[in-house]
């Protein structure tokens, strides 16, 4: 990215005051008449600017440069050689492309792969057990890198991926960056449904049967089946929604947790990009 266009839209460091926690709890009535608020206005702007990298001036009024791509890790697999400089831009520029935090938050948890280390001398140590494996993906094809390569084409801190390695540990399923969520929108889906879905997934996928929810699109590779495993659910959670002669789910409830049931899924297999 040309260094002009971030002048242009960068704003100078101004004195900007703290953000404040406040959460602001509309009732409908205010909702209706919206007052001009600076101070959000500002906020939206720091957000849309962190999360495209651009720089921006943090809530102490200093200025935070853009991202950029890191150096060469130089290490003995050499990953800037092996991951071209064309290709370094185009993950770094769509990795800044991505909409919200979440999807970037994902997109890079699909990339982070743990895997057990085997510790025969002490079993039961407290040490760590768990190592990482770090790719990036280029046209469909994924790549190892270190994680100093990891890091640095993405123009990401250690910091974050050590977050993105803990929720691994967790087994989360996706990360989820709850900053800035307000908690007074409705919400289409309870937080015990999207549990219960996730639990079920993960459940059916990992199961003796799992290969079952698995199809694969002659272009897009291996994928998840969302209808099977929604079927599946609802005949577990829901069985009404099954109709017994056709042994097909009613129009009705077809929509209902679909979406959720789709959305989780893609997070999964962190189809982002
Ligand atoms: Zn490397």
């Amino acid at each position: 990215m040309a260094s002009s266009f971030y002048h242009s839209m960068v704003p100078q460091p101004t004195f900007v005051p703290p953000a404040q926690n406040t959460v602001q709890q509309e009732s409908p009535k205010e909702k209706k008449k919206r007052t001009r608020n600076p101070e959000n206005w500002k906020k939206e702007k720091r957000k849309r600017a962190i999360l495209s990298g651009q720089a921006y001036v943090n809530t102490k009024g200093e200025l935070v440069g853009p991202r950029a791509i890191g150096p060469d890790c130089n290490c003995k697999n050499k990953c800037f050689t092996v991951v071209s400089d064309d290709n370094r831009n185009a993950i770094f520029n769509g990795y800044y492309s991505l909409n919200s935090y979440d999807e970037q938050n994902a997109y890079l948890y699909g990339l982070i792969r743990r895997h057990d280390i085997q510790r025969k001398r002490k079993p039961v140590s407290e040490r760590r057990t768990c190592s990482y494996k770090y790719y990036v993906r280029i046209k469909g094809k994924e790549l190892q890198v270190c994680k100093k390569a990891f890091a640095n084409i993405h123009g990401i801190s250690d910091k974050k991926i050590r977050t993105l390695c803990i929720k691994h540990e967790q087994n989360i399923l996706f990360p989820r960056d709850n900053r800035g969520r307000h908690k007074n929108r409705p919400k289409k889906v309870t937080p015990e449904l999207v549990t219960l879905i996730k639990h079920h997934i993960l459940k059916m996928l990992s199961g003796p049967n799992g290969s079952d929810f698995i199809k694969t699109d002659k272009n897009q590779g291996p994928d998840v089946n969302i209808s099977k495993l929604h079927k599946n659910f609802l005949q577990q959670y829901e069985p009404e929604a099954i109709d017994p002669e056709s042994d097909k789910v009613i129009k009705d409830y077809d929509a209902k947790h679909r979406q959720h049931l789709g959305l989780l899924a893609n997070h999964m297999f962190s189809r982002v990009v």
